[in-house]
């Protein structure tokens, strides 16, 4: 999605419209005047058609502006105070509007000024987003469209030292082949080296430009799927995601860290208490995380049974250390309660860190974080192990 993340339930149809305006009226006839509970109803409904169907502009989360809008379409129907504008935030508000809010009276000019105000953002986000992708694109097709001029006069330069050389050869003049063969070198080796530059040079245009465009570049992680037991993401995601991660760490140069978590003897608590209390238990955990991972590019996802991982994006690894940490102590303290049980259930996880390295590919990323878990295991688990090798590198 180019504009933004669209709220995950968008597809699921308004609410069918209750009583709306009649249509059936005549046209030209004083009673084709729509009564007022008719038309509240009707702009009520035309609210909630907003709200399901917005998507995040800017600061504001589709999930925020449905709210709001349901908070106007509910001030509308049963006079619950409205919604505070934008344009409040952080003032003292208008005083007359704070006595309709009090006094129950239906703010028509607020409602109007924030439908507005959602319209203007729109479509200044739509607009902003629109003009960054375009530039992008532009910059990608001048960069190509320079680099294939660059190469076809190098093909045609190499091209005629090959005959040359090729001259040379047939000729059998030792002298005038070793001269020949020099040049070819030299002048391969000085194309080799523009090109690398101009690669390089071409890769950080392209990454000043996308860098304004990363958040809608990451958007396809909210619609991906989700763990129908712990509501977080599933393992399709987490692969997508991570692929990703590797894309922005190759054009930005950020590199991010990957944890993989694995609950300890959880296979105990299914034993004990049940399955069903096993799932709490793996719904609790995955509350936790994402507690615990909160940063707007924490990425928390179920990569199976009772192993979770997350990644963590440009991150160092004794900030990704003290954040598992602090993951860790949060399990530790969990008190599990389900159904009849009288104790709490307490669990461990154990965890494995690595950071992701230049060039390396995702399945290397996951075995190297994997192996730090099964030693964080087999040293007593309830514990955090980091790959060896970027403990050699720190
Ligand atoms: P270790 O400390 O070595 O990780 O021991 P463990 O018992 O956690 O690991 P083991 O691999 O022996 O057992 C994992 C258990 O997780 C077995 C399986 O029944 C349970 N499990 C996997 N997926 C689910 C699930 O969706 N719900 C529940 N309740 N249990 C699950
Ligand atoms: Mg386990
Ligand atoms: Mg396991």
């Amino acid at each position: 999605m180019v504009f933004g993340k669209r709220k995950k339930n968008a597809e699921k149809d308004a609410k069918p419209a209750k009583a709306v305006a009649s249509t059936e009226a005549p046209q030209d006839d004083a009673a084709a005047l729509i009564p007022a509970d008719r038309a509240l109803d009707m702009m009520a409904d035309l609210l909630r058609i907003l709200g399901e169907h917005a998507f995040d502009v800017g600061p504001h989360s589709a999930e925020e502006i449905e709210e709001t809008f349901e908070t106007w379409a509910r001030h509308l129907l049963i006079g619950v105070p409205p919604p505070r504008s934008r344009s409040d935030d952080g003032h003292d508000a208008n005083k007359k509007d704070e006595e309709e809010r009090r006094g129950g009276k239906r703010d028509l000019p607020g409602l109007r000024r924030a439908v507005k105000e959602q319209r203007i953002a729109e479509n200044e986000y739509v607009t902003t987003s629109l003009g960054d992708f375009r530039e992008a694109a532009w910059s990608f097709i001048s960069g190509l469209r320079r680099s294939l001029t660059v190469e076809q006069a190098a093909d045609r330069r190499i091209g005629h030292r090959m005959r040359r050389l090729e001259g040379a050869v047939r000729s059998g003049e030792p002298d005038k082949i070793k001269n020949e063969a020099q040049e070819t070198v030299s002048l391969l080796t000085e194309f080799l080296a523009e090109r690398g530059a101009r690669h390089q040079e071409q890769i950080q245009q392209m990454a000043a430009r996308l860098d304004k465009l990363r958040d809608e570049l990451d958007s396809v992680r909210k619609q991906a799927a989700i763990d129908p037991v712990t509501k977080i993401y599933n393992r399709a995601a987490f692969d997508e995601q991570i692929e990703r991660e590797i894309d922005l760490a190759t054009l930005f140069g950020t590199r991010g860290c990957l944890i993989m978590v694995d609950l300890d003897h959880f296979k105990w608590v299914n034993d004990t208490h049940g399955h069903p209390c096993g799932d709490a238990v793996l719904r609790q955990v995955a509350d936790a995380l994402t507690r615990c991972f909160m940063r707007k590019d924490d990425f928390v996802a179920r990569y199976g049974g009772e192993e979770f991982a997350v990644v963590l994006r440009d991150i160092d690894l004794p900030t990704a250390r003290d954040v598992a940490e602090r993951g860790m102590t949060t399990i530790r303290n969990l008190e599990i309660f389900h159904g009849e049980i009288e104790e709490p259930i307490r669990v461990t996880a154990s965890m494995g860190v690595a950071r992701l390295r230049q060039g390396e590919t995702s399945q290397s990323w996951v075995e190297r974080a994997d192996r730090a878990l099964y030693q964080a295991k087999d040293a007593g688990r309830d514990r955090i192990e980091v790959d060896p090798i970027d403990l050699d590198e720190a």
